[in-house]
């Protein structure tokens, strides 16, 4: 069993346990001005992370290492919506750096189980980039009518 490959599945579970905090916080600051839409799509995405999270932990532990549970980062909070766009881009385009480079390693180390999962995440963190991208480019180019889809 690889250390390197535990502590690189461990430094995932640290990223995923900041983007369920920081997706979290959004949503009830979200769902307290009334942008009840936004909300539950991030609180949806907030639970991806979760699963994300214990997948890894799931592999870290068959692995015969210790899951952290440390967030690599804090929350930020009081972020206007474009402003979380872009943390949650940030975010996002960060985990599918680090899951792209650790797919590679796991390759090299001969853990095909744990590339795979890289790999299924790195998806998932895509798909998460993409809608963030893609609300942010309609917030920006709509303005006020878009927020207003978002409302309720
Ligand atoms: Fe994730
Ligand atoms: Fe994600």
């Amino acid at each position: 069993m690889s250390q390197k490959v535990i502590d690189l599945l461990n430094k995932a579970r640290s990223r995923e346990l900041t983007a369920i905090t920081q997706y979290m916080s959004q949503h009830y600051e979200l769902e307290d001005s009334d942008f009840g839409k936004l909300a539950s799509k991030f609180k949806e995405i907030a639970i991806a992370e979760m699963k994300h999270a214990e997948k890894l932990a799931e592999r870290i532990l068959f692995l015969k290492g210790e899951p952290t549970s440390k967030p690599d980062a804090l929350a930020k909070k009081g972020q206007q919506i474009p402003q979380m766009l872009t943390t949650n881009m940030a975010l996002e385009a960060g985990a599918m750096k680090m899951y792209n480079e650790a797919a590679m390693v796991c390759a090299a180390e001969k853990d095909q189980i744990s590339k795979e999962l890289f790999e299924e995440l790195l998806k998932d963190e895509e798909g998460h980039f993409n809608y963030f991208e893609n609300t942010k480019d309609h917030v920006e180019k709509l303005g006020a009518a878009y927020l207003a889809t978002l409302a309720g």
